[in-house]
């Protein structure tokens, strides 16, 4: 099934509620009794969804596809190998603090 086929309100009934790390939404094939867990990541990033779909293929699900427009989260980075607990590098700053402020507005 393709999201973009799906319509604007029914993806936005999708997201039941965002507490903390933890996104809950609805089965699209049975929204009144069936919700999954998609979690997030410490930076933010979709992490996992509980959705057989996702369980199944590993690949992004329309769950995450509706949080993503919706809520703005982002989707997770591709990780083709088993772990990414090693691939955390820490992340040097590039930015520059010797530069000065430029005026935004010159009389
Ligand atoms: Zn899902």
């Amino acid at each position: 099934m393709l999201v973009e086929n799906l319509p604007v309100e029914q993806l936005e009934n999708v997201i039941v509620s965002q507490t903390g790390q933890q996104i809950t939404v609805r089965s699209f094939t049975n929204p009144d009794e069936v919700t999954y867990n998609i979690t997030t990541t410490d930076d933010g990033d979709m992490q996992n969804c509980t959705c057989p779909d996702h369980q199944n293929s590993g690949t992004l699900c329309k769950h995450m596809f509706a949080v993503n427009q919706f809520l703005g989260v982002p989707f997770p980075p591709f990780t083709p190998s088993h772990s990414s607990s090693s691939s955390n590098l820490p992340v040097t700053s590039e930015r520059s603090t010797t530069t000065p402020l430029q005026p935004l507005f010159e009389k």
